[in-house]
């Protein structure tokens, strides 16, 4: 039987001696049950927590205080360490009052301030999220944030005594609070083979979640309580007789079937209280495995046992660790029972858990303890079920068991389930498209991280954006999730389209003045006509088409002008560039922009006089004018297109040199003392001699503009030993 919840009398409870008093009932504990701690770190956590919570009350009207208070002692119960009890303390101070994790790191070191920070941010999960819809997915999440189990175990206590005292609370919030704990916590408690704080949540929610099941099962068996009370106190007795008998050390209890635990057998086997076989149960606890196996024989000795309720998990432990033998037998009078029989030790674990394998591991502090504490926790969290063969649950506990998904946070709180590795940009896309599309950078916890950095579990992320800022590209290659994925190839197609559409009409009416026509004479059906001709449905399409290289705009122009009904003279072959006027240039950006990119064979910076020429299908490429590449190209006179630099783009482009020099010392220092006088970024330098005396040094800059590398290579000229500098086009 859980002892009696100690609540501080309302009537008294104004009376912060009544805290006070309750903090000496937990000093006294603690003195018992782990003499060693530190009880000055208590004590301080205990004062500031009381000052920081000091002017606040619950909704009973008593001190806030007695809410920590508490948890601590039920921490205390447990026998948790000081750590555990100074977090339950202060567990509610950084989200209820000024107090900050800095501070509580400052007043009571790292490990608290972990663990206070831990429960901070669990309390903040939103279990009524969209992604938290699923209780299953929500457990994962909220065990895969944490590092510590002190964590959960002070969040399992905080929520005891929360619905412990949820009377207080208005109908809504009781249900809330009761579903949670029924659908998160309870089972928490029981993967981390926590049976006795799982019974006390699973009960208590059921009373307020379904108040008629709860008084009729309450009815029901009140009205048996004596008859099953006097049963049990006689089957004790014979019981223990016959193991004194049979010189089998134990101690036998008897107890019950827990409410919770009725309710769910009735609803899942449709049958009525009688019949529930556990109903009545005898815990006979032993010295040692050998005599739990000699009790189960003095028991099927003298009942008779019911088949199939024969359950060894002793040799086949449940995936919590769960330790015990299980039978039903029928007594004389025809009633049946259970009777589980254990050690000592399989009890400690079956009512405590996760906490009593905290206290045995003590003394063995430091970090590889808690990462195979940590590894054995997240071995529990893989909620494996009724398994069958003790061979699988073995493996399973090889396996990999981290969850395949990353939960990450906005700096709200608002959970963004990821696949395993997903990028900030996944995280932008899953906020919103509109953030995906602008999102320039990411802060993860605080710290600014390339895009293309991995996201992992627990993370905080804040999305950097800008007005008018448009996705890349490279972005495809980053992102993880189909979503960011369609969002960002949606746009392309869009933009793509949008700059062939542009690049189209202007190649066309190039074309068109250069015949001497006007492209607003042609009537709208020959448009159609000759658009249809060429497979598309509009002359929009056509234009695109255009834009992309598809077809030749001079042909398209062929086909428009005798409808017009003017006479045409098509130019033919090679012919000189068409003066430039305004409307016809496009601008390129700095970065390669979809539909206009530069050249791979010259790379041209800005600055540097350039030409655009319309490829088949790619879009339109930029040249250097001086690229050798253009000459051979521009035969196609039709093809070629006006460009020019964008004016307010800030972008650095790749220039690669190469520097043919003496072979001096300090040469090298040279040269790169031009480049950072410049503030000019070098990515890569390379330097080789020969036998000549002479040396080669070859590097790649980042440079902004033409002028900017024509300043650099002039300074390069000038330092001596340098004989030559020759930029190498391709990269
Ligand atoms: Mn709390």
């Amino acid at each position: 039987m859980p002892p009696e919840p100690a609540i501080a009398d309302p009537s008294t409870s104004d009376n912060p001696s009544v805290v006070l008093e309750r903090f000496r009932d937990l000093e006294g504990k603690v003195r018992q049950t782990r003499p060693k701690e530190d009880l000055g770190l208590l004590r301080r956590a205990f004062d500031f927590a009381a000052e920081r919570h000091r002017l606040q009350k619950r909704k009973s009207g008593e001190p806030f205080m007695v809410h920590p208070l508490e948890v601590a002692h039920t921490l205390a119960d447990m026998r948790m360490d000081v750590v555990s009890l100074a977090t339950g303390l202060l567990h509610d101070v950084v989200e209820d009052t000024t107090a900050t994790v800095a501070e509580v790191e400052k007043e009571f070191g790292k490990e608290v301030a972990h663990c206070v920070d831990g429960v901070t941010k669990l309390s903040k999960l939103d279990f009524y999220s969209p992604e938290a819809r699923q209780a299953e997915s929500f457990r994962k999440m909220l065990l895969a944030m944490v590092t510590d189990i002190r964590v959960i175990v002070v969040k399992l206590a905080d929520r005891l005594h929360n619905i412990r005292t949820l009377e207080h609370l208005p109908p809504e919030k009781r249900e809330r609070i009761s579903r949670e704990t029924l659908e998160i916590y309870a089972p928490i408690a029981l993967r981390l083979g926590m049976g006795k704080i799982r019974g006390e949540l699973e009960d208590l929610a059921f009373a307020y979640l379904d108040p008629p099941a709860f008084a009729d099962l309450s009815l029901q068996l009140e009205s048996k309580r004596h008859a099953n009370e006097e049963f049990l106190e006689e089957i004790k007795k014979e019981v223990a007789a016959k193991l004194r008998e049979a010189e089998v050390p134990a101690q036998v209890e008897g107890r019950i079937k827990r409410r919770y635990s009725i309710y769910q057998k009735l609803k899942r086997q449709h049958c009525t209280v009688d019949e529930v076989y556990d109903l009545l149960a005898l815990r006979i606890i032993t010295d040692s495995v050998k005599n739990c196996y000699a009790a189960l024989g003095v028991i099927h000795n003298h009942w008779r046992p019911v088949p199939g309720r024969i359950k060894d998990f002793i040799a086949m432990p449940r995936p919590n660790l769960y330790q015990s033998l299980h039978t039903s037998v029928i007594s004389h009078s025809g009633q049946p029972f259970e009777v589980q029989i254990r050690t000592e030790e399989m009890h400690r674990l079956a009512e405590e858990g996760i906490a009593a394998h905290w206290k045995y591991k003590e003394g063995h502090k430091g970090p590889m303890m808690d990462e195979q504490r940590m590894a054995w926790l997240r071995q529990l969290v893989e909620w494996q079920r009724d398994i069958q063969d003790p061979s699988d649950f073995l493996s399973t506990l090889k396996i990999d068991l981290y969850p395949e998904e990353a939960y990450t946070f906005t700096p709200q709180g608002k959970v963004i389930i990821l696949p395993r590795d997903a990028s900030p940009i996944d995280f932008a896309y899953a906020i919103h498209t509109e953030v995906g599309h602008t999102c320039v950078g990411a802060k993860v916890n605080g710290r600014i991280v390339p895009l293309k950095s991995k996201l992992r579990n627990g993370d905080i992320v804040e999305i950097l954006t800008q007005a008018g800022h448009t996705p890349s590209r490279d972005w495809l290659s980053v992102v993880k999730t189909s979503r960011a994925r369609n969002k960002i190839k949606h746009w392309i197609n869009i933009n793509q389209r949008e700059k062939a559409l542009e690049i189209g009409s202007k190649l066309l009416e190039k074309e068109a003045r250069r015949a001497g026509l006007s492209l607003s004479k042609v009537p709208p059906e020959t448009m159609e006509r000759v658009a249809h001709d060429y497979g598309c449905g509009k002359m929009e399409d056509l234009m695109a088409a255009l834009g992309y290289g598809k077809y030749s705009a001079r042909q398209v122009v062929g086909k428009l002008a005798p409808a017009a009904g003017e006479v045409v003279e098509l130019p033919k072959g090679p012919s000189r560039p068409h003066p430039v006027s305004g409307d016809e240039v496009l601008s390129v950006k700095g970065v390669d922009d979809l539909l206009v990119y530069r050249a791979g064979c010259c790379n041209p910076i800005k600055g540097e006089p350039i030409v655009g020429y319309v490829t088949r299908g790619k879009g339109v490429a930029v040249h250097s004018k001086t690229c050798p590449n253009v000459e051979n190209l521009m035969y196609e006179a039709e093809r070629r297109i006006e460009v020019e630099w964008a004016k307010s783009e800030e972008a650095t482009y790749p220039v690669r040199l190469t520097l043919h020099t003496d072979d001096r010392p300090g040469l090298l220092n040279d040269v790169t003392s031009i480049l950072s006088n410049d503030n000019t970024n070098i990515t890569s330098v390379e330097a080789s001699t020969d036998t000549a005396r002479s040396a080669m040094i070859e590097m790649t800059l980042e440079v902004q503009n033409m002028k900017q590398l024509e300043r650099i290579v002039g300074a390069m000229r000038r330092i001596p030993g340098v004989r030559d500098v020759e930029r190498v086009h391709k990269l």
